[in-house]
């Protein structure tokens, strides 16, 4: 019976590693730039189901939440993942997965990272990035003094900088988080930073759902200003989360939105959300492509990090799987991205 069992054990390791050898073939490379780790989660201890599907939760340690999104990059060839929130657990994922993991510094309480640790964190070459700041969870807008030091860091040490603005877990102003505030989703409220900071590489997290107009407003007289699609591309009604993707990508900005799923404590949100773009019809094979690959390597500057024979050979891969994808994909819209 042991024996059975162990043999049963062997094949299902043996059947998961083939099928990631497979996906790796078959699926282009995705690289997700908005994901968290955690230490501990209230959501654990309460086995919080995935509001969407209602998935039961499984992992809940910090340790079973690492494999099970592991395993779902490997299914869906995550080659690369900016991951925040809880500092010592992401630096224990990238020392689990140094190639695929790159550690974020995220905090919501702008007085609590301190400038000279960050400093030395960066100088150290553990911290890549700056973000998820989630300031507005403390109902702190993004144009607030208190986040001017962190902004300027982030200028100065030329690192990707990733901001929340827009969408909460709705009525989350009247448990988890009070001071919460709809009025500061305003991506308009980080135009005066940009021009403080001209060399700001920003990331504004959620495409500052629902705030189109003013995202498209943000976006076209900054060009310098990315945006990932965490969440809203699971989390929303379908439609409209395709509706407001098309309309970005119509204003002319392909080339600066890019894949997030932002999974938190439910890592088979990671499937959910790539379906989510790849069930677009009115995205050509090479938007898909720009969305899940191309904008992040240009936003992070991974072909300048010493890979970029990797990166370019693994851009011509991407081209030739979304080439094939494109057949079950006839449906496509002329659309010439503005790039000023
Ligand atoms: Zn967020």
């Amino acid at each position: 019976m042991k024996k059975q069992i162990l043999g049963l054990g062997l094949l299902t390791i043996f059947a998961v590693a083939a099928a990631a050898q497979k996906n790796q073939k078959t699926r282009p490379p995705i690289i997700d730039v908005h994901m968290h780790a955690y230490e501990k989660d209230e959501r654990w201890a309460q086995k919080v189901p995935n509001p969407l599907t209602g998935q039961p939760m499984t992992a809940t340690t910090e340790l079973a939440h690492m494999q099970a999104t592991f395993a779902e990059m490997k299914k869906y060839n995550i080659v690369k993942a900016v991951v925040s929130n809880d500092y010592q657990a992401v630096l224990r994922w990238n020392a689990a997965s140094p190639d695929r993991i790159i550690p974020s510094y995220g905090f919501d309480n702008p007085a609590l990272p301190n400038l000279d640790f960050l400093r030395r964190e960066h100088a150290a070459g553990r911290l890549k990035a700056l973000g998820e700041i989630g300031a507005q969870y403390e109902g702190v807008a993004p144009n607030d003094p208190k986040l001017e030091q962190y902004f300027a860091l982030a200028e100065e040490l030329d690192i990707p900088l990733a901001i929340h603005i827009g969408l909460s877990k709705p009525g989350i102003v009247y448990d988890d988080a009070p001071k919460y505030r709809a009025a500061l989703s305003s991506p308009l409220l980080l135009e005066e930073v940009l021009i403080r900071h001209p060399r700001l590489r920003v990331n504004v997290m959620h495409a500052g759902w629902p705030m189109l107009d003013e995202m498209i407003a943000l976006m076209w007289a900054h060009p310098q200003v990315y945006v990932d699609l965490g969440v809203i591309d699971w989390a929303l009604p379908r439609k409209e989360f395709h509706a407001y993707l098309r309309r970005l990508v119509e204003a002319g900005f392909g080339k600066r939105i890019m894949f997030g799923s932002d999974q938190m404590v439910w890592p088979d949100a990671i499937g959910l959300a790539i379906k989510g773009i790849e069930s677009a019809i009115f995205l050509t094979p090479e938007q898909k492509q720009d969305i899940f690959y191309n904008n992040a390597v240009r936003f992070l500057r991974l072909e300048r990090s010493g890979n970029s024979s990797r990166y370019r050979l693994a851009k011509r891969q991407t081209s030739k799987l979304f080439a094939r994808a494109s057949t079950n994909n006839r449906r496509s819209y002329s659309s010439r991205p503005f790039e000023p």
